[in-house]
């Protein structure tokens, strides 16, 4: 039998090439070797209160995004996570095992506390027990997640080991974290800082569906610095995460000499910084017009949504039956 892959993407609008190059890659890959499940967190994005217009706009987006990328709805099951309700019950099992100080620590929810103080709820601070279930729910061993996940996903086996040992049955498989790549990846952003990311503030992320232009506007202005002062010294994290980004879209000869020029001290970042920029409007190409197209069929993706939400049910209520007889819920 296949081994399960369950993977998601946050609804809160359009996928980054971070999603795409940490996460999204993998699916498309996956998909033939695997029995795959991957969803919209629809729920997840509820932590932020947005509007019904916008949450349901932005559900929409990610799944035209996901079909544009490449995701099969015949080969994978794609579903919307709101769509079943048995991931919401299990969430309100394994609640009953996490512990507040566990979840206090988590890398994740101090980042979110932190940028937004006035908005520290129980969603936000049970977030990875909901990641858990997502996982879990379908017995899923393996988990395409960028780097940022790691600890999430430490926690899921922690949630799924602890149900198995107060019920003595080896019932959750551990879930691991999943790459095609040597370690798991980690695409910076373009202001100098941390990860590529949607919360990172505007200019950070590079979209799938970003035009030309509005790709070469938010490369040229990313942060650089007055240029190497020395032969072959170390870059800078900001210089160094735009070659990275290089590394992930362009080709390896590019790659190799704009190293040689800052190794040279003769780079010139205007130069690095347009060849950087058409080798992303490159890559995205493809999708930009493949999410222009799908957008558009309100019919298909009505069908995908339901196709995905049948199938993904299936699974969810197998697991969430035998769940319930091992806690006790069980009929007279
Ligand atoms: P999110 O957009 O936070 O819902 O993330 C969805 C998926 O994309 C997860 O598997 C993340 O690990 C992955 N991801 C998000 N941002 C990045 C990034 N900058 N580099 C690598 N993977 C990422």
């Amino acid at each position: 039998m296949k081994e399960t892959v369950v993977s998601g993407i946050r609804s809160t609008g359009k996928l980054h090439i971070g999603n795409y190059y940490g996460a999204v890659k993998s699916f498309i890959q996956m998909q033939h070797e695997y029995n795959c499940y991957f969803f919209i967190a629809d729920l997840h994005s509820l932590t932020t209160h947005p509007t019904p217009a916008d949450l349901h706009g932005n559900i929409k987006q990610v799944l035209v995004e996901y079909l544009a990328c490449g995701i099969d709805p015949e080969v994978s099951t794609i579903y919307l996570q709101s769509d079943v309700p048995e991931i919401a019950e299990l969430y309100l099992y394994l609640n009953m095992n996490a512990y507040k100080g566990e979840l206090e620590r988590s890398t994740s929810f101090k980042d979110k506390v932190r940028a937004n103080p006035d908005n520290v709820n129980a969603g936000l601070l049970t977030y990875p027990v909901l990641m858990a279930a997502d996982i879990l729910i379908h017995k899923a061993t393996k988990v395409p997640v960028g780097k940022d996940q790691e600890q999430h996903l430490e926690m899921a086996r922690t949630f799924g080991n602890r149900f198995n040992r107060l019920y003595n049955q080896e019932y959750f498989p551990e879930p691991y974290a999943f790459t095609y790549a040597k370690g798991l990846v980690k695409v910076p952003g373009l202001d100098g800082k941390g990860k590529m990311g949607k919360s990172e503030g505007e200019g950070n992320a590079v979209y799938l569906s970003d035009t030309p232009e509005v790709i070469r506007k938010k490369v040229s202005k990313a942060v650089t610095d007055g240029g190497p002062t020395a032969p072959n010294q170390e870059k800078p994290e900001a210089i160094q995460n735009l070659f990275e980004l290089m590394r992930i879209v362009s080709s390896a000869d590019t790659l190799d000499h704009f190293e040689a020029q800052y190794n040279a001290m003769a780079i010139r970042y205007g130069d690095f910084k347009k060849q950087l920029a058409e080798d992303m409007i490159l890559t995205t190409a493809p999708f930009r017009e493949r999410i222009n197209e799908i957008a558009s069929d309100t019919d298909y993706l009505r069908k995908v949504a339901r196709y995905g939400a049948e199938k993904a049910r299936e699974s969810a209520s197998k697991t969430i039956k035998e769940v319930r007889e091992l806690i006790g819920f069980r009929s007279f």
